[in-house]
């Protein structure tokens, strides 16, 4: 293949058996709990071929090495357990890790237990004030990024995180999944560790959960893989599967979603029965706020009826969702505040079945 192709090219090209007269095109989704003896591989919780043609794909677009984890959830926790001895879930005893105030609020829950079985103690940071997560970094074992946050859309200066990161000895490690490797490569930024949520965007059709970790070292990728046979992390073959074939239109569908997205903002800042909107400038999620409180939250989701009023993101199909009805979201997450997920569906229709919900609610 050649290596000079742009990345629309390779979200295509990659991950295909080799060219050979009779080949498939596409991988085949290998259903096998082990293979015979003497060769390369042996048991199916250490390797299987559908999950290398998807790791090959997204470790190229990241510019690492990716490893397929179960879930986002499963790969964050492998990438966690980086402060500790390789696939050993032990860690030394008041470990620092350095995390946002408003991360995901699953990676928020996964800290403050480990926060609480005193495995960890994380020290919270507004991710857009870099020197106070700079300061925090002293003595840290890891720091972790998501930028943008899940939901408040804050953006970390990320270049200046992890340069002060690297010459401090801390691990750094950023969750991807808002931006993908379309809009932004942490690795290229300075990151060590990239981890997603493979259910969003990359696979981005809502049927199947995913996780991936990617790493800048070949070091990192080993610890991540011991950890991940070590821990049973494994993905279905059939998920990877259906992860590269969704990410074969993933500059397509990011294309029209943020495109979408930009007219949305336009008009949603105008709108009379909008308090505030929250967009990063680049991306297919936004956030807002209705005038009329948490009553106006809710009238909303139940009065749209093409957009989906369902939790996740990063699908084909508009979703939203007021994030303060999960009891793990962060008290500083404003009530009434509802997620945006812009799909690829044409976006006068999402307009107008907005701008009805938002009038019927307010
Ligand atoms: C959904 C999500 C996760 C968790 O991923 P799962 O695949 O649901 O385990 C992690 N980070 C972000 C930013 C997410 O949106």
């Amino acid at each position: 293949m050649p290596s000079d192709l742009s990345v629309d090219s390779q979200l295509v090209t990659l991950g295909r058996p080799p060219r050979e007269p009779g080949a498939p095109v596409g991988p085949a989704v290998e259903l096998t709990s082990t293979y015979l003896a003497d060769g390369e591989l042996s048991y199916a919780r250490s390797g299987n071929p559908t999950w290398s043609a998807f790791e090959e794909t997204l470790g190229c677009l990241e510019g690492g090495r990716a490893l397929a984890f179960a879930s986002g959830m499963a790969a964050i926790a492998a990438s966690l357990s980086l402060t500790g001895h390789g696939g050993s879930a032990s860690r030394p005893p008041g470990t620092v890790v350095v995390a946002p105030q408003h991360a995901y609020n699953g990676t928020g829950g996964l800290l403050a237990q480990l926060e609480s079985d005193g495995a960890l103690q994380v020290r919270r940071v507004d991710v857009t004030r870099t020197s106070e997560v700079v300061q925090a970094m002293d003595g840290a074992a890891l720091v972790y990024l998501e930028s943008p946050t899940n939901p408040m859309l804050e953006v970390a200066d990320l270049p200046a995180v992890f340069e002060q990161a690297r010459a401090r000895g801390v691990l750094s490690v950023c969750d991807n999944t808002f931006s993908t490797p379309l809009l932004q490569r942490p690795i290229e930024l300075g990151a060590d560790v990239v981890v997603h949520s493979v259910t969003k965007y990359l696979s981005g059709h809502s049927d199947l959960l995913l996780g991936a970790t990617i790493a800048a070292s070949d070091d990192l990728h080993e610890r991540l893989t011991t950890y991940r046979t070590l821990h049973g992390a494994i993905p279905g073959p059939m998920e990877t599967w259906l992860a590269l074939r969704g990410m074969r239109t993933l500059h397509l569908r990011l294309q029209r979603a943020c495109a979408s997205a930009a007219v949305l903002v336009d008009r949603l800042q105008q709108h009379p029965a909008i308090e505030r909107v929250r967009y990063p400038g680049r991306g297919a999620i936004i956030a807002i706020e209705p005038v009329g409180g948490i009553a106006s939250a809710k009238a909303l989701e139940h009065a749209v009826r093409l957009w989906l009023p369902a939790t996740s993101l990063g699908g084909v199909e508009s979703m939203l969702e007021r994030r303060r009805r999960h009891p793990l979201e962060p008290k500083s997450v404003p009530e009434h505040l509802v997620r945006l997920s812009v799909g690829i569906e044409d976006v006068e229709d999402l307009w107008r079945d907005l701008d009805t919900a938002l009038r019927a609610g307010s």
